[in-house]
This record gives structure tokens, C-alpha cells and sequence, in this order.
């Protein structure tokens, strides 16, 4: 867990990204605000992350994406492939105008191209198996927010991890994370964040709105029993939140084991 936070800039949490182990693959799930450092942090160098996978195109899951694609190339990453739903071509192709002069810049140094202009763009608009160069069977399926959202299954042996990226309580996800070992899934919408006790009507109303985005603690923990999971980490918090209630909201509903996820926490198959 690389960054377990959300929109809203935090000391505690660094933005949403993940990073899924199989092996010596490291396998790189959005892009946050942070993931760079954070992957510094977890002693995994960002050169060595060939796959980027999002979820969605919220700013939240991609502020680090110009950090990661420059950076990791500067530190002689030479081969990268991103994957996402439609718009991530076009995502990846404003970044790179962006920064063509400062690629020309570095280009001129020395620097190979490979690696950043030659980046493998695999973008898809239907839920279903995605075809990337990994150790692992990958299906795709849509979720519910408010721009085209997909959530991830690997099966990796008889092995099974689920990011459920940003989503709202649906069917589909308690189809994706069928009997999944680890289910890694939006739980935002804690009490204990910092929309507690608020009177303010503006964020009365933002409030309102999320719970059409995100789900609650103990949503999720009622989607991880549905789906028949093994662990359940909760992740994407909002500043403030208390993970002691954020745990008691979750094994209300769900027997296996919660887990409330914390920046650079481990967990182990
Ligand atoms: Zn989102
Ligand atoms: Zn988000």
C-alpha cells in the first residue's frame, strides 16, 4: 500500500497507488500524488516498474504520473506499458507534450528515448480480460463512479487479489473479488473523517454526493462477505479518520480479517 489517501492533501497518507508483488514484478495500481517517493520509501526502485495499471482518470490516482514517467526513465528505465480505461492514450499523450521539451532536453544529454516516447498504451472501454505482458491472469470489470472505472482481479496461481479503485457499493464487485484472498477496496466514506460533526452546508452536501462515489467501512465490509474474501483492506482515506472505528465499522459485517490500510504496509500471500 503505497499511498492509502484521497483527494484531499495529507501528511499522514500519500495519494492513492498500490503496488501488487508477484515475484520480483512489481506491478504499479494508479499513480497518486507521492508514488515515486513512496515507492523509494518501500525500497522498490521506480525504475524497475514496467506496468502501471489505473483504475480511473481522477486526479487523485494520477498526480504522480509525471514524477513517475520522468523520473523512473532519468533512473534508466527503459520500457514502460500503461494500461486504463478509454482516455488514457490521450491522458499519456498530453503529459508528454507537456514535458517534450524538457524530454528533448534530457534526450540531448545522452539519454535514450526508449522508455518514455515509446511507452505501450493499452486502453480499453469494456470489462473483461486484459492482455498484459504479467504473470498473471488480469480481468477487468466496471465499477460504479462517476467516470468509467474498473476494478482489477489477478489470478496468479490459485492466488487472488482485487482492487476495486474508487466505487460506490455494485454487484459487480462482489463478482470481481469472488473468494479473492485480498480484496483492496475504496472504503472513503468513514464517519470519522474530516466531514465529522461538520455543519457547514457546502460540505453537507459534498457529503451527500460521495456516498453516490465511494463506499462506507461498512459497505465494504458487507461487499468482502458477499464475495466470500479472505482479507479485506480498506483503503483511500480522508484526513483524520480513526482506523480503530473504521475497523469496527468493517467487522460488523464481515468475518474474515479487516485490515485498514496504512502508507507502506505490507501484506503478504
Ligand atoms: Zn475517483
Ligand atoms: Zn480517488
Amino acid at each position: 500500500m503505497l499511498g492509502t489517501g484521497s483527494p484531499r492533501p495529507d501528511l499522514e497518507r500519500s495519494g492513492p497507488a498500490q503496488v501488487l508483488h508477484i515475484n520480483s514484478n512489481p506491478i504499479l495500481i494508479d499513480c497518486g500524488e507521492g508514488t515515486t517517493t513512496q515507492l523509494l520509501k518501500a525500497n522498490i526502485p521506480p525504475e524497475n516498474v514496467n506496468v502501471l495499471m489505473f483504475t480511473h482518470l481522477h486526479s487523485d490516482h494520477f498526480f504522480g504520473y509525471g514524477q513517475f514517467l520522468l523520473g523512473g526513465w532519468g533512473r534508466g528505465r527503459r520500457k514502460l506499458t500503461v494500461v486504463g480505461p478509454k482516455g488514457i492514450r490521450e491522458f499519456h499523450e498530453t503529459v508528454i507534450n507537456m514535458y517534450k521539451d524538457d524530454i528533448a532536453y534530457r534526450v540531448s544529454l545522452g539519454r535514450p528515448e526508449n522508455g518514455v516516447l515509446d511507452v505501450k498504451i493499452i486502453e480499453f472501454d469494456q470489462a473483461g480480460e486484459i492482455h498484459v505482458d504479467i504473470p498473471a491472469k488480469v480481468t477487468a470489470k466496471e465499477m460504479v463512479h462517476n467516470v468509467p472505472t474498473f476494478g482489477y482481479r489477478f489470478e496468479i496461481d490459485d492466488m487472488v487479489i482485487v482492487f476495486s479503485g474508487d466505487t460506490a457499493p455494485t454487484p459487480n464487485i462482489v463478482e470481481l473479488a469472488r473468494e479473492a484472498d485480498v480484496l483492496v477496496l475504496d472504503a472513503a466514506l468513514s464517519k470519522t473523517g474530516v466531514y465529522r460533526d461538520t455543519k457547514d452546508p457546502e460540505l453537507l452536501k459534498i457529503w451527500e454526493n460521495l456516498q453516490k462515489e465511494h463506499c462506507t467501512p461498512e459497505q465494504a465490509g458487507n461487499i468482502a462477505q458477499e464475495a466470500g474474501a479472505k482479507k479485506l483492506v480498506m483503503t483511500h482515506f480522508l484526513p483524520n479518520v480513526i482506523p480503530e472505528e473504521v475497523k469496527e465499522e468493517a467487522e460488523g459485517r464481515f468475518t474474515g480479517e479487516s485490515i485498514v490500510a496504512e502508507d507502506l504496509m505490507e501484506i503478504y500471500i
